[in-house]
C-alpha cells in the first residue's frame, strides 16, 4: 500500500520539494494542495517584469506543468486546507473535503501585513503578494494619473519604478526616516533616494499614512501631520506576516514562523516545512532565522524533501536576496545585523554601481553589490570564509575584485 506525501501551498518551496522528494526515492503518491487556482509560480516578478506588463503568468511558472506530470506530481488548486489533525493524521479543507496524509510539508508562505485604516476598503487600494493582486492592480494603471506607495520597502520601491516607467506620476510615503530602514546602512537608502527622484519619483519619509479619502474609488492618501496627496491608484507594501495559524491550531511550536530544526523538521516526526512559514536555526549566524526570499523557500526544499525520506541534508546555504528597480541589479549576500563599520566601494553618490560591505569586528557579514555580480560572487565567499579583511582595500575601487580575496 503507497503512501501519501501531501504539501499544503503550491509555493515556491512545494515547487522544489515535490521533484525533490521523486529524487530521494519517494515512491508513494505525492499531493500538492494550494488556495490559489495556480501551479506554483515565481513571485519576485510580480512587483517587475509582471506587473509591468513584460511578462504573463506562463511565463513565470516555476516549473512546467509536464514536469510535474512525468513525476506524478498532483495539484488540488483552488483548495483552502483549514485543519490539520495529528492524531489522525489528517487535513481539513474549507469545503469539507478531508485528506489523510503519511508525511506532511507545511510551505503556506506568508501573506501581506494589513493596515487598519479608514478607507483601505476603497476601490484603488490594494495589497501585492499573488498573481490577482497584480491583475487588479494593473486594471487601476493609467499614465498621467496619481500613484501612491504605503511603505518604502524593496516591494514598494520596486512597485514606484514600475509605475513611473509605466507613465505614473508616483510618490512613496515611508514612516521611518528613511527608505528600505530595516535592510540597509544609510548610504544605500540615500543612493536609492536619490536614483528614485533622478528618474521622477517623489519620496517622503517620516510620514504615518492616517487613512485614504475618496467616494466609491480612493482620490487621497492622508497623513497624520496634515499633508495629504491625490491618489487613483495606492499600493501598500508594509510587510509580511508568515501563514503559521494551521500548524499553530495543530500545536507545533511556533515562534515568528513555524519552528523546525536545521533539517526542516518540526517536533513531529512526519511534519516538515520550509519557505517564508518556517523559522529555522542557522549554523553561520548562530540564532534563529525566518527569511523571506526565494533562494531560501528552494534550498529549504530540498532540505525538506529528504528529511521525508529519513536522510539528514543540512540547511547551510548562505541567505541571498536580489531587488530590481531600473537598471539596477542589487544583489544582496549575507545578513547585515550587528554590523558595527559599513565600506562602500565604487560611487554610490552619482554612479548606479557600487557595493556596501558590512563589517563585524573586521569580518565580512554582508554586501549591497548594486550593478556589482563579480563582488556579489566574492561576498558570498568571504562571508562564507570569515576572515578578516582590511577596509581600506575593500574600498579601492581600483583594484580588480578578485584580488580582495588575497589579504594584501
Ligand atoms: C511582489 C513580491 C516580490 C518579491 N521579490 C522577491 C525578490 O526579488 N527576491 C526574492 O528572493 N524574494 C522575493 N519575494 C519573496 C518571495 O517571493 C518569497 O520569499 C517566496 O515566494 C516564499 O516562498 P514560499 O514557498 O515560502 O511560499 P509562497 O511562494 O508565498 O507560497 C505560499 C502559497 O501557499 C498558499 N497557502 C497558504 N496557506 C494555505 C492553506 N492553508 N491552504 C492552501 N494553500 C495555502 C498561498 O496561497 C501561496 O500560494 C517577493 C515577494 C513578493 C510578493
Amino acid at each position: 500500500m503507497s503512501e501519501t506525501c501531501i504539501v499544503v501551498g503550491a509555493s515556491h518551496a512545494a515547487a522544489q520539494l515535490a521533484p525533490s522528494l521523486r529524487q530521494e526515492g519517494w515512491q508513494g503518491r505525492i499531493l500538492v494542495i494550494g488556495e490559489e487556482p495556480h501551479i506554483p509560480y515565481h513571485r519576485p516578478p510580480l512587483s517587475k517584469a509582471l506587473l509591468a506588463g513584460e511578462k504573463a503568468l506562463d511565463d513565470i511558472l516555476i516549473r512546467p506543468p509536464a514536469l510535474y506530470e512525468k513525476q506524478a506530481v498532483e495539484f488540488k488548486l483552488g483548495a483552502r486546507v483549514d485543519t490539520l489533525n495529528r492524531a489522525h493524521k489528517t487535513l481539513g479543507l474549507s469545503n469539507g473535503e478531508i485528506f489523510s496524509y503519511d508525511k506532511l510539508a507545511i510551505c503556506t508562505g506568508s501573506r501581506v501585513r494589513t493596515v487598519s485604516l479608514p478607507g483601505t476598503q476603497l476601490a484603488g487600494v490594494h495589497y501585492l503578494r499573488n498573481i490577482a493582486d497584480v491583475e487588479k492592480i494593473r486594471r487601476d494603471i493609467a499614465a498621467g494619473r496619481n500613484a501612491v506607495i504605503v511603505g518604502g520597502g524593496y516591494i514598494g520601491l520596486e512597485t514606484a519604478a514600475v509605475l513611473n516607467k509605466l507613465g505614473m506620476s508616483v510618490t512613496v510615503l515611508e514612516m521611518a526616516p528613511r527608505v528600505l530602514a530595516r535592510v540597509t546602512a544609510p548610504a544605500v537608502s540615500e543612493f536609492y533616494t536619490r536614483v528614485h527622484s533622478d528618474e521622477g519619483v517623489q519620496i517622503r519619509t517620516g510620514v504615518a499614512v492616517s487613512g485614504f479619502e475618496g467616494d466609491s474609488r480612493v482620490r487621497r492618501v492622508v497623513c497624520a501631520d496634515g499633508s495629504g496627496f491625490d491618489a487613483d491608484l495606492v499600493v501598500i507594501g508594509v510587510g509580511i506576516v508568515p501563514n503559521v495559524e494551521l500548524a499553530q491550531a495543530a500545536g507545533l511550536e511556533v515562534d515568528n514562523g513555524i519552528v523546525v530544526d536545521a533539517f526542516c523538521r518540526t517536533a513531529d516526526a512526519d511534519i516538515v516545512a520550509a519557505g517564508d512559514c518556517s523559522n529555522h536555526p542557522s549554523a553561520l549566524y548562530q540564532r534563529r532565522l525566518r527569511l523571506e526570499s526565494v533562494p531560501n523557500a528552494t534550498e529549504q526544499g530540498k532540505v525538506a524533501a529528504a528529511s521525508l525520506r529519513g536522510r539528514e541534508k543540512p540547511y547551510a546555504a548562505l541567505p541571498w536576496f536580489w531587488s530590481d528597480q531600473y537598471d539596477l541589479k542589487l544583489q544582496i549576500a549575507g545578513l547585515n545585523e550587528g554590523y558595527d563599520q559599513v565600506v562602500i566601494r565604487g560611487d554610490r553618490n552619482a554612479g548606479r554601481s557600487f557595493v556596501a560591505f558590512y563589517l563585524q569586528q573586521g569580518r565580512l557579514i554582508a554586501a549591497d553589490c548594486v550593478n556589482r555580480p563579480q563582488e556579489f560572487m566574492l561576498s558570498k565567499r568571504l562571508i562564507a570564509e570569515g576572515t578578516a579583511l582590511d577596509p581600506e582595500r575593500l574600498a579601492d575601487d581600483s583594484l580588480a575584485p578578485k584580488l580582495l580575496l588575497s589579504p594584501g
